[in-house]
């Protein structure tokens, strides 16, 4: 690596393969399924590098990848843009600071979004000092500027939220950041899921949190401190059968 070479702009071909590479790492994670989730970023000229409609995120190849200018117009691309298209235009118009979006149904998560229950409790120290909370975006419909319009009220203290029967979607500086979120918001849903299988929540004493919101305020804006790393595999199937072991344990509790 140059000296010089973390302050240059990164290529348009570099972003596009920071595009798959983390479509890749949804689908590796579980966190996507079938043609699920969306993902796109802010260039440096303002225009929006986003992904295609259906086509399975895991899956992806840079030729794939689409253009567009600031209102959603496009410029370079043959394929339809993702269908919530209209969700990422909304949120990039009111967050100047956002760099990258990421939209996926991770499980977990997606099941509070479904059982109407937003992730409130300051269970983790790491979701408080990066997250603060995520809540629960009404429903509207997907694609709809509804959904876009119901998440305005939101974005402004908060970089993840649950989208009411649908999923999650997670903003940050730079796609890595919202890939981070995304990542922290299904742990946040599976350990507060577990500890309503325990029966029982011991939120971090009110004390603490003063101190964990100011890291978080002066953190949130920032980019993700490495650049170009490639995301190491995540076992999946070891993970689900650990839960399914917790869930066996659990129902013979009961
Ligand atoms: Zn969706």
């Amino acid at each position: 690596m140059s000296p010089n070479s973390s302050d240059a702009a990164p290529s348009l071909q570099a972003l596009k393969e920071k595009m798959v590479a983390v479509g890749m790492a949804l689908w590796d994670r579980g966190l996507i399924l079938g043609g699920e989730g969306n993902l796109s970023l802010r260039l440096p000229n303002g225009n929006l590098l986003v992904t295609p409609a259906r086509a399975c995120k895991g899956r992806l190849n840079t030729r794939q990848m689409l253009v567009l200018d600031p209102l959603g117009n496009l410029l370079e691309g043959n394929l339809q843009p993702s269908s919530e298209l209209l969700l990422h235009l909304q949120i990039y118009r009111q967050r100047a600071d956002v760099g990258g979006i990421v939209h996926a149904h991770p499980p977990h998560a997606t099941g509070f979004a479904c059982a109407g229950t937003g992730l409130s409790v300051p269970l983790l120290a790491e979701v408080s000092s990066l997250l603060k909370s995520v809540p629960l975006v009404p429903y509207a419909n997907p694609g709809s500027i509804e959904l876009g319009e119901a998440v305005l009220p939101f974005l402004e203290e908060h970089d993840a939220l649950l989208l009411a029967n649908h999923g999650v979607v997670a903003v940050g500086a730079d796609l890595d950041t919202a890939l981070t979120r995304m990542e922290l918001v299904e742990q946040f849903a599976r350990v507060t899921l577990i500890t309503h299988m325990l029966g029982r929540q011991n939120p971090i004493p009110g004390r603490f949190l003063g101190d964990l919101e100011a890291l978080r305020e002066k953190e949130r804006r920032l980019p993700y401190p490495e650049e170009n790393l490639p995301y190491p595999k995540v076992p999946r199937i070891l993970l689900s059968e650990l839960f399914e072991e917790l869930i066996r344990r659990y129902l013979k509790k009961v």
